[in-house]
């Protein structure tokens, strides 16, 4: 068994994902932001689309879901059994401890509700890679629009808990102005700086900067780092409840 990876972007800033076994042949798409763009790099990587492994209901993550099924007849869809009736025409309904498995590849489903109250997450834990939609972003997390924020600091600390190693693959390439705000919070974190560094070289040449990885996260994150005296002192919150540090944090974000 071998396993691939396939990242593109596509509409403004979204990513799309593919992730094959080539012992079987399955292939699944993370989310399906544009389907043209899904359907196109399926096929320029030679790979039919087996499975589509949904993490959110948001437009910008399942608007493309009934091309790809035209396009690929007997596609399974999966998605959160919580989000089921908003994004419709779900084939398998998961939720927190389920598996996946895409031929001999095998997804342990995390549920992170904050962004959106039924998000899931996919987590290859043999291949050590997450998809974590719109949850965990690289510097940063996405906006709490469905739960009480200090709900989504619960769910980060289940993908913080991830081995280190882990690849993350998320659903938008928002790294830069993460850096941005980051800096802000711990202009001090000589890795935040490094990272930063990288971050722009990388973007000055239009290359992608995930994956990243949960290690670079928990150093250089902030919404990850609220446990870390250096941030809660940046937000005027020394010693308080991490989950209060971080609602500060995202309040700070939303504002920024
Ligand atoms: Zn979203
Ligand atoms: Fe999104």
């Amino acid at each position: 068994m071998t396993t691939h990876v396939f990242q593109f972007p596509c509409l403004s800033d979204n990513f799309g994902v593919l992730i094959h076994d080539s012992g079987s042949g399955r292939t699944a798409a993370i989310d399906a932001p544009d389907g043209e763009a899904v359907i196109a790099a399926a096929k320029a990587q030679g790979w039919k689309l087996t499975d589509l492994l949904i993490t959110h209901h948001h437009a910008d993550h399942v608007q493309g879901v009934p091309a790809v099924r035209a396009a690929f007849p007997g596609l399974r869809v999966v998605g959160p059994a919580k989000e089921a009736a908003r994004i419709g025409a779900i084939d398998v309904e998961v939720k927190e401890g389920d598996y996946v498995e895409i031929g001999a590849l095998k997804a342990r489903v995390i549920e992170t509700p904050g962004h959106t109250a039924g998000q899931v997450n996919y987590v290859f834990e043999e291949d050590q890679i997450a998809f974590t939609g719109d949850t965990l972003f690289s510097l940063g997390c996405g906006r709490v629009l469905e739960t009480p924020l200090p709900v989504m600091w619960s769910s980060l600390a289940k993908l913080a808990a991830l081995p280190g190693e882990t690849q993350v693959y998320c659903g938008h390439e928002y790294t830069e102005a993460n850096a941005r705000f980051a800096l802000s919070i711990e202009p001090g974190n000589v890795d935040l700086v490094a990272r930063a560094d990288a971050v722009k070289a990388l973007r000055a040449k239009g290359q992608p900067t995930l994956p990243t990885t949960i290690a670079l996260e928990l150093a250089t994150n902030p919404f990850l780092r609220a446990e870390v005296p250096a941030v809660q002192k940046a937000v005027g919150l020394e010693g308080a409840d991490p989950a209060q540090v971080f609602a500060e944090i995202r309040r700070r974000k939303d504002s920024f």
